[in-house]
């Protein structure tokens, strides 16, 4: 089977995406990029993660043609793929409908560095302006609006986030709802306290030899 590492990776991470309660049913989606092979596993269109096997996972090229597995890639398979072009340094795309994050996207806000956390997708969160799911207009405005960031909201409907492997960029989504919760409760019950620029250069800095290092 192509691309089994992967495969086997989207499926436990699928799983644990639901687990952590950042999405629900069959919301969301991830993929893989595999930058030697050029091809991308990602997860099928609208079947819940508990019912997911490596097998159902698709394996696309890069033109979104489908090189193994039965069934639909995921609806949004035009955004998943339209970040490995533009940014050379991920090789993950996780995609989640986090009810704190996307209360953010709902009211069309970024979040704000209101916890050293943020920098796990930079100095904020940006935001995507509003485009039907699944559509060309969504991955361009996508496109447009991540920069260097390694998440971005999607107005009215969610939050995306890369990574350099499918563990940080899922990382990252699970960092951010708890960023995007912290900024509600925060401003529920008073005004927040901004960490700048600087700070979050620092934050980002150190967050590149936190942790073990991968080789
Ligand atoms: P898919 O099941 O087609 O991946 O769609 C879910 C989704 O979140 C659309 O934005
Ligand atoms: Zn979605």
């Amino acid at each position: 089977m192509l691309l089994l590492k992967e495969r086997k990776e989207i499926v436990k991470f699928g799983n644990r995406m639901l687990d952590a309660g950042l999405t629900t049913g069959s919301g969301g989606n991830l993929s893989c990029f595999n930058r030697k092979k050029q091809l991308i596993a990602i997860t099928p269109s609208g079947i819940a993660y508990p019912l997911l096997t490596p097998q159902d996972i698709l394996v696309i090229s890069f033109d979104a043609e489908i090189v193994e597995g039965n069934g639909k890639p995921s609806s949004e398979t035009g955004f998943h793929i339209s970040l490995y072009k533009k940014r050379k340094d991920i090789n993950s795309v996780v995609h989640t409908h986090s009810a704190y994050a996307t209360t953010f996207a709902c009211l069309n806000r970024e979040i704000p560095a209101v916890h050293y956390l943020v920098g796990f997708a930079g100095r904020k969160v940006p935001i995507a302006p509003y485009a039907t799911f699944g559509s060309d207009r969504l991955a361009e405005n996508i496109n447009a609006s991540i920069g260097g960031s390694n998440a971005v909201l999607l107005a009215n409907h969610g939050l995306v986030s890369v990574g350099s492997t499918l563990t940080k960029a899922f990382n990252t989504a699970e960092e951010i709802e708890f960023v995007a919760r912290l900024c509600y409760q925060a401003e529920s019950i008073g005004k927040p306290v901004i960490l700048s620029n600087d700070e979050m250069d620092r934050v980002i800095q150190k967050f590149e030899h936190y942790g073990p290092q991968e080789k």
